[in-house]
């Protein structure tokens, strides 16, 4: 999970006593701008000096840091990354000491030039997404955090004792291909990243991502299960306690993700289109994570897209999508004032249908008023329908440049 949120250095975390000297630290951070929930700092306190698991982001590190320091100010051994997203490692920089090992799975810097290498692009959708000013997705983004790099990194295992407490990391890839999972085998607690959350995963994001393998979550998933861990500790949201409630909701995240997988695979092995299968695939009841993060439409679409990619088998889409035509079709209905009245009709009972004729008389004139007004109506109606965050962000994103645009 990627999660932002406006600077907050005078606000103060809450912080969570796990036992077995777990200490998470989650943030409160307050404004607008939130639209998911915060990323946890964990430390572990040994009696020979601390360990922290995921550094949170760098507006939020200061508040993280003090509440967690005022439980206990020992020396900080090891940062262990469990993976290279900003809201995990815009941290490091806060708790780094001279000495401080910093651990991640091997993939770590691949996947951080990754998003420094995308970090223009990442920086308007960032900011878009999560309700951002312009620039802002840029200045507290992974790119920006230029967190100090690993001192450690592992290929599939590595393992290291503190104050009488051993640490085995396993690389468990799913959320990003560097993903890692800590287990502290005496107390049976697993740090499960981002790997698990309160919602579908996003499989797909909307800001933009490298294909997320269904697959991988799946297996590594499997890999934290087969620990019969007594403790979950998620990277976003409270922590799970109890071998049975833990077996029980990591199986069902596990097989939900394996039900839209082998339903997608199917799917596009009969010759069934994306869209098709967007439509038709749904959980059922017992598999129903819920959609507040992760959405399963943008989830199949990343699965089949994921596989084969874009092209669709219909040859006019080699040639790019028909939005090309929308000029076309709009003067042969009668001009943008005639789309823009029939999405006027279509808003109230059909705000997609009426979304997408906007996008049609807007090609002709991006600035046609009667057209922005019912785009503004559809998107307004759209995002009080939805439960999704990152739909929701994007929403507000649309609703933002649509006004823009009706500004004189
Ligand atoms: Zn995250």
């Amino acid at each position: 999970m990627l999660a932002f949120a406006a600077p907050a250095a005078t606000q103060t975390a809450d912080v969570q006593d796990l036992g077995h000297g777990i200490y998470r630290a989650a943030g409160v951070m307050g404004g607008a701008a939130v639209r998911v929930p915060q990323s946890n700092t964990f430390m572990i306190v040994t009696r020979d000096g601390n360990v922290i698991v995921d550094t949170s982001i760098a507006a939020a590190a200061p508040a993280h840091k003090r509440a967690l320091t005022a439980v206990n100010g020992g020396p900080i051994k090891a940062i262990i990354l469990t993976h290279a997203h900003g809201d995990h490692t815009g941290g490091v920089a806060q708790w780094k000491q001279p000495s401080t090992e910093v651990i991640a799975q091997r993939l770590h810097e691949d996947f951080m030039a990754y998003q420094l290498r995308l970090r223009g692009y990442f920086a308007r959708s960032n900011a878009a997404q999560f309700g951002l000013g312009a620039g802002g997705g840029g200045a507290v983004g992974a790119a920006a955090a230029s967190p100090a790099p690993p001192t450690v990194l592992f290929e599939d295992r590595y393992a290291f004792e503190l104050g009488g407490v051993k640490f085995e990391l396993l690389h468990t890839p799913g959320e990003t291909p560097d993903h890692l999972t800590v287990w502290i085998p005496a107390f049976k607690a697993a740090f499960i990243g981002d790997n698990f959350y309160e919602s579908f995963p996003n499989l797909y994001t909307l800001r933009g991502t490298e294909t997320r393998k269904a697959l991988d979550y799946v297996e590594s998933l499997n890999t934290v299960l087969a620990l019969e861990p007594e403790l979950v500790l998620p990277s976003h949201g409270p922590a799970i306690k109890g071998r049975d409630e833990i077996q029980r909701r990591l199986t069902r995240y596990r097989d939900a993700i394996l039900y839209v997988h082998d339903a997608t695979v199917k799917g596009m092995n009969e010759g069934k289109s994306v869209l098709a299968l967007m439509r038709e695939i749904s959980l059922p009841p017992a598999l129903d994570v819920g959609e507040s993060y992760g959405k399963l439409t943008w989830s199949v679409r990343g699965i089949y897209e994921g596989y084969v990619g874009w092209y669709d088998g219909n040859v006019s889409t080699m040639f790019g999508p028909p939005s090309q035509v929308y000029e076309e079709i709009v003067k042969l209905a009668g001009g943008p004032d005639a789309v823009a009245a029939r999405a006027q009709q279509l808003v109230a009972t059909d705000a997609m249908r009426a979304l997408y004729l906007t996008d049609m008389a807007l090609a002709v004139d991006a600035r046609h008023r009667p057209a922005l007004e019912v785009r503004l109506a559809a998107l307004r109606w759209l995002d009080t329908h939805s439960n999704n965050s990152n739909e929701r962000g994007w929403l507000a994103a649309g609703i933002r440049d649509a006004e823009a645009r009706l500004k004189p």
